[in-house]
C-alpha cells in the first residue's frame, strides 16, 4: 500500500510542488487548503504523515497541530511543519506543539523526501514497539495487558451499542505433569501448538490472549453464549485430536474451557463468570466445556458444532 501524505497549506501552488516531488516516489498525496479542513480530512483518511503550513488564515499551523495531538485518530500521525521563516524560536514553538520536524520554504526536493522518510521510519518503529509490548513473546498472541485494555474497550462498546459479548477461558489439563514428564521445552511446544489451534478455530474479530502460563482467554464480540459454546467445543475437540510427539512418543493433551456472555456481567464480572465455568469443567472431569449458564447444553448444539 502506498504511503498517504496530507498537505495542509493555503498556498495551492505548494500542493503541486509537493505532488511533483513525492508522487513519483509512490506517495498518495491528499490536499487541504485551510486548517479546519485539514483536521477534518486527517481525521477521515488518517494519513501516514502530514505536511503543515505555519501561517494560514483563520487557524494557524500551531493550532492545527495541537488539535491533531488531542484526537485519538490523529495523535500518532507525524507532522512536519513547512514555514517560510528560518527563525529558531518558531521552529522550537512548532516542535513544542508536537511536530516531528520542520522544513523551511522554499524547500529542496531531496531534503523534503529525506525528512518525510525519516519521520515515517520513526512512526513505523514506534508502532512496531507498541505492538510488541502487547504481544506474548513465546506464542505471538495478545498478552494480558492487551486483554485488559481490550476488555475495557469492548465493555464500553457493548454498553453503547448493546451487542452480545462472550468470553471463553481455556486451561490446559494436567500441564504440570506434562512438564514434569517430558520437560519444559516440550511444554512450551504444547503451548505454542494450542495457540495455533486457537488461531485456526477463531474468527478474525475474536481476540485470543494468553492470560498467564497455560491459560488463555478469548473475547468474542457479537457472539452470545451458545455461539461461544460451539467455538469452545470445536477448540476442545481440535486440541484433543492434535498429535503431540516427543522422542517418538505421542503424548495426549487436553484442555478444559469455561464460557460466559454479557448476561453474566461485563468487565471483570464476565471474566470471573467464565473462570467459574472453567473451574466446573475441571472439577467435573477435565477435557470438557462448561457454560456459566447451566441451561445451555452441548447436546442441543451438536449439529452446529459439526457443521463448522
Ligand atoms: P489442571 O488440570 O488443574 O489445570 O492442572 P495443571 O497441572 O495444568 O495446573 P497447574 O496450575 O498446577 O500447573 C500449571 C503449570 O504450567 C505450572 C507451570 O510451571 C507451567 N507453566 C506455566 N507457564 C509455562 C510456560 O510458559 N512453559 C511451560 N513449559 N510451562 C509453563
Ligand atoms: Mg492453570
Ligand atoms: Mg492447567
Amino acid at each position: 500500500m502506498p504511503s498517504r501524505l496530507l498537505i495542509i497549506d493555503d498556498d495551492k501552488s505548494l500542493h503541486a510542488l509537493v505532488r511533483a516531488e513525492l508522487e513519483p516516489e509512490g506517495f498518495q498525496v491528499f490536499s487541504a487548503s485551510n486548517g479546519l479542513d485539514g483536521v477534518r480530512v486527517a481525521t477521515e483518511i488518517r494519513p501516514d504523515i502530514i505536511l503543515l503550513d505555519v501561517s494560514m488564515p483563520e487557524i494557524d499551523g500551531y493550532e492545527v497541530c495541537e488539535l491533531l495531538r488531542v484526537q485519538e485518530a490523529t495523535v500518532n500521525i507525524p507532522v512536519i511543519f513547512l514555514s517560510a521563516t528560518a527563525d529558531p524560536a518558531e521552529r522550537a514553538r512548532g516542535l513544542n506543539a508536537g511536530a516531528a520536524d520542520f522544513i523551511t520554504k522554499p524547500f529542496f526536493g531531496d531534503e523534503l523526501r529525506a525528512r518525510v522518510r525519516v519521520s515515517l521510519r520513526y512512526k513505523f518503529l514506534l508502532a512496531l514497539e507498541a505492538n510488541r509490548a502487547m504481544r506474548d513473546g513465546m506464542t505471538g498472541c495478545w498478552n494480558r495487558a492487551y486483554f485488559e485494555e481490550r476488555l475495557r474497550a469492548e465493555t464500553a462498546a457493548v454498553n453503547r451499542h448493546h451487542y452480545p459479548l462472550s468470553c471463553v477461558m481455556l486451561d490446559i489439563d494436567r500441564f504440570k505433569s506434562i512438564n514434569d514428564t517430558h520437560g519444559h521445552p516440550f511444554g512450551d511446544k504444547v503451548i505454542c501448538t494450542v495457540v495455533e489451534v486457537l488461531n485456526l478455530a477463531c474468527r478474525n474479530e475474536d481476540v485470543v490472549c494468553r492470560y498467564g502460563g497455560e491459560e488463555f482467554v478469548i473475547l468474542c464480540p457479537h457472539v452470545a453464549a451458545e455461539g461461544a459454546m460451539i467455538l469452545a467445543e470445536r477448540i476442545r475437540a481440535a486440541v484433543a485430536r492434535q498429535c503431540f510427539e516427543t522422542s517418538g512418543e505421542s503424548v495426549a493433551v487436553s484442555c478444559s474451557l469455561g464460557v460466559a456472555d454479557d448476561t453474566h456481567g461485563l468487565g471483570m464480572e464476565l471474566v470471573k463468570a467464565s473462570d467459574a465455568a472453567l473451574y466446573r469443567a475441571k472439577r467435573s472431569g477435565r477435557n470438557r466445556v462448561c457454560a456459566a449458564d447451566t441451561t445451555i447444553s452441548l447436546d442441543g448444539l451438536k449439529e452446529k458444532i459439526h457443521a463448522g
